[in-house]
């Protein structure tokens, strides 16, 4: 199986879905188990409700940080923490939407080797922050 190659999107793209994903309000199985905070993907969430449709990352992959942005002093775990493109995890990010509702949330892969966690997050249209560089 090979995976499509995904649309890198941008500030505004991000902003848009973001805005999108602000604007649906009806009940969704997709909603009640991720937060706006970042949760280990949770296994109440069937693999059938979304889909992968776009990417974060940029193609100077080789230059990924592990910086974050914390500017109002929250941490990687708040929920009001920025969604701060180029910064991480967003820039190791895939955004994924909900076939439902059409939600969208951020997904990515934290660690390798023995330790694997698959983390989502809600697409919160007020923390998307642009890249600061
Ligand atoms: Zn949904």
């Amino acid at each position: 199986m090979t995976t499509p190659e995904l649309p890198l999107l941008d500030y505004s793209a991000l902003l848009e879905l973001a805005a999108h994903t602000c604007s649906i309000s009806v009940a969704c199985a997709c909603t009640r188990p991720v937060p706006r905070a970042w949760t280990s993907m949770p296994l109440s969430l069937p693999n059938t409700l979304l889909d992968e449709v776009a990417t974060l990352r940029g193609s100077s992959a080789e230059e990924l940080t592990f910086e974050e942005f914390h500017p109002a002093g929250t941490n990687f775990w708040s929920e009001d923490a920025p969604i701060a493109m180029g910064f991480y995890p967003y820039n190791d990010c895939t955004v994924w939407s909900c076939r439902r509702c059409g939600r969208s949330f951020l997904f990515y892969v934290e660690g390798g080797g023995y330790f694997v966690d698959r983390r989502i997050r809600l697409l919160s249209l007020d923390l998307v922050r642009a890249a600061e560089t």
